[in-house]
């Protein structure tokens, strides 16, 4: 019953002729065939990134986006929570405040929902030029603190793993580095072998905590201790902790940051390092110019760090996390 639930072509309980008759009317009546409905969904212009609302039973309305890479493939980014409770000051979402946990189907639906919507955009044509309706990476990205919500995450995440094509390295956690859950998640022998990203955004202690309130004193030395508890326990595992890394014209982008960034770097080891060009909100912080983005990212390169600048899409659908939703609400509001 459960692999119906991710069946291409299968859109309602009835359709799932496995079943009794009798059974799939019952689970009709009592139980609706997705958690969450289509409130909007943008495109940009580019057609390469979508972007949903999507509403669940009790109303609240979260975000999730589908973007294609160069190669025509899919990925698409999930929210955990209702909000926020992590207030990174650089975040709409984070402004919001904390509504409450998605459930492990809440998760789950928002693969199944661009899945659907592949299937149904794809066969008529409209959705970019390639024919693949698979999806070949999910992020936890979108909305909320993933491992302030470890439970649904992780059962989301086997049933993703059970259910679809996908593999362990296809799925990554983003986490602002709650430390609890990350020493839980060592000891977890449920816990799959997925991808983490570890949003840093400053390597230094007291930057950090500007930008980010859930940050500490020692959160950076924390950090590296975990990190070596990381490696010694998942020796196959290195290649895949990231950290991302913002950059925000005049806060953290100077050359004295590459150097804290690339020190700290050094001291965790073999990690990777993700610098996300900033998708402007209606807050204080602006984006970095690509040359100083670049330079920044060469100071890295030539001190052996390796490092990435993510490719921005979907700016003109404000894609960042929690820009639209919070756009919607204040518009509903007036
Ligand atoms: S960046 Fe992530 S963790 Fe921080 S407030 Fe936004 S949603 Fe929460």
């Amino acid at each position: 019953m459960e692999r119906a639930l991710f069946e291409k072509g299968i859109s309602g309980w009835e359709q799932v002729t496995t079943l009794p008759k009798s059974f799939r009317t019952m689970l009709s009546e009592r139980i609706p065939w997705m958690s969450l409905r289509e409130s909007i969904v943008l495109e940009s212009r580019k057609k390469d990134t979508k972007k949903a609302i999507l509403e669940c039973e009790d109303g609240s309305k979260i975000e999730t986006v589908l973007m294609q890479n160069a190669r025509g493939h899919w990925s698409i980014c999930v929210s955990s929570q209702v909000g926020c409770a992590m207030g990174c000051t650089f975040c709409a979402t984070g402004k919001m405040g904390f509504t409450r946990n998605l459930s492990t189907d809440e998760i789950v639906d928002q693969f199944r929902f661009w899945r659907s919507h592949l299937d149904t955009n794809l066969s008529s044509g409209e959705v970019g030029e390639s024919r693949n309706s698979l999806i070949s990476n999910v992020v936890f990205m979108g909305m909320g603190e993933p491992l302030a919500n470890y439970d649904a995450v992780r059962d989301s995440i086997v049933l993703l793993l059970r259910s679809t094509s996908l593999g362990p390295t296809r799925i990554t956690v983003s986490t602002v580095g709650l430390l609890p859950a990350l020493r839980k998640l060592l000891a977890d022998p449920l816990w799959p072998s997925v991808r983490l990203a570890i949003s840093l955004h400053s390597a230094d202690a007291e930057s950090r905590k500007r930008l980010m309130p859930s940050s500490f004193d020692s959160f950076l030395d924390d950090l590296v201790t975990w990190t070596r508890l990381y490696f010694e326990r998942n020796e196959e595992r290195r290649r895949h902790l990231t950290f991302e890394y913002i950059l925000l014209r005049g806060v953290n982008d100077r050359e004295e940051d590459a150097r804290k960034l690339l020190l700290f770097s050094r001291r965790v080891g073999k990690v990777r390092v993700n610098l996300i060009p900033y998708n402007s909100t209606a807050n204080d912080y602006r984006e970095m110019d690509e040359k100083e983005a670049l330079r920044f990212l060469l100071t890295l390169k030539r001190g052996g760090v390796m490092a990435t600048i993510r490719k921005a899409m979907g700016k003109d659908i404000a894609a960042a996390c929690g820009q639209l939703v919070t756009r919607v609400l204040s518009r509903d509001r007036d």
